[in-house]
């Protein structure tokens, strides 16, 4: 795990949205004492209010301009359609010499829709925690949710290096481990470690959830790991999710076709009775999982680690 730095980074930080992503990086910066003030918005009453309720920051503003003001980095944790509207609306309130990062789960997009409304005197450096939960809101938020997870620090040409690597520090001091890339290559990867698979499951909950008319409810009444797993990261957000498809479409599109191939020689396989094939691809997969468990992503405790709670 990276080393944790437990000092000040940032003397003011701003949150806009106020979400599972930004309540776990503020709970994190806390514990870290990486801000002197944490500043946060988010556009309902009803979350600014459970957010002064749970704590997790010092001041709720009741406009993003005046959570930004006077803040030395600012993190956009709002859905990734929404990240221009809401840089457009900050821009003339930023300080001078502010970072702005955001932790939208696509990079491009972002970099577009953003980046025309950066003022030259402010940095802006994308982000992207591969950590989170199917849960939403301030509510969902804890410290630990970084801890030994990767961060993809995505930085435009130019980019000045000693801002840069002030970000990385800060989440390291999250608990992170961070590596940068470039943006494309990230949009790829994220399409095939994390967007694609939850379309899959999105599909595969879909049509159990049409086959459970035909079948009485037994889909819901004898769920085994297996389609359980997939309820799970079914229960994804669908606003976030929304916004990742419409704006990863080519490199999901181009997912998506390689994954329908394979599938398609599966069906094959079991059509004509192929269980070589089964066999070989259902051992390379294997091997997969255990390059996960050695690389410390997950736990190898049977049941993923949720023991007898069934
Ligand atoms: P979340 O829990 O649903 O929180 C989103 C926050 O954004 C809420 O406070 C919401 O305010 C605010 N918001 C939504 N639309 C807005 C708008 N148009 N203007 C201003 N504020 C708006 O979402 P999250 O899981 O924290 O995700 C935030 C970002 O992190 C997304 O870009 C997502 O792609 C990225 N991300 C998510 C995960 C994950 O697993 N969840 C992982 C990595 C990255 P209200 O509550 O008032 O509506």
């Amino acid at each position: 795990m990276a080393e944790r730095i437990v000092s000040l980074i940032y003397d003011k930080i701003a949150f806009i949205g106020l979400g599972l992503i930004a309540g776990s990086m503020a709970w994190a910066t806390k514990r870290a004492g990486a801000a002197t003030t944490i500043s946060g918005y988010a556009r309902s009453d009803a979350t600014r209010e459970t957010t002064r309720r749970l704590g997790f920051c010092d001041v709720v503003t009741d406009t993003a301009a005046e959570a930004v003001a006077d803040a030395d980095l600012v993190v956009l944790a709002v859905p990734v359609g929404a990240m221009g509207g809401v840089m457009a609306e900050i821009k003339g309130a930023l300080k001078p010499g502010a970072t702005v990062i955001d932790v939208g789960s696509v990079k491009q997009s972002v970099f577009d829709e953003v980046m025309p409304h950066v003022p030259d005197n402010v940095h802006f450096v994308g982000t992207h925690p591969m950590a989170g939960t199917e849960h939403s809101g301030p509510e969902a938020g804890f410290a630990e949710l970084y801890d030994n997870r990767w961060t993809l620090i995505v930085k435009l040409e130019g980019a000045d290096a000693s801002v840069v690597d002030k970000v990385e520090q800060y989440w390291a001091a999250l608990g992170a481990m961070t590596d940068q890339m470039d943006v494309q290559h990230h949009d790829r990867v994220c399409a095939v470690v994390s967007h694609i698979p939850h379309l899959i499951a999105y599909t595969m909950v879909g049509v159990a959830d049409d086959l459970r008319r035909v079948t009485d409810s037994e889909v819901i009444k004898f769920s085994a790991a297996g389609f359980r797993d997939f309820t799970r990261i079914a229960a994804s957000d669908p606003t976030m999710w929304r916004d990742v498809f419409l704006t990863n479409k080519d490199a999901t599109l181009e997912i998506l076709g390689r994954f329908t191939e394979e599938l398609f020689a599966l069906q094959r396989a079991i059509r004509t009775g192929d269980g070589d094939h089964l066999f070989d691809y259902f051992t390379r997969t294997r091997a997969i999982r255990r390059g996960i468990i050695e690389a410390g992503q997950d736990t190898d405790a049977p049941d993923f680690g949720r023991g007898a709670a069934r």
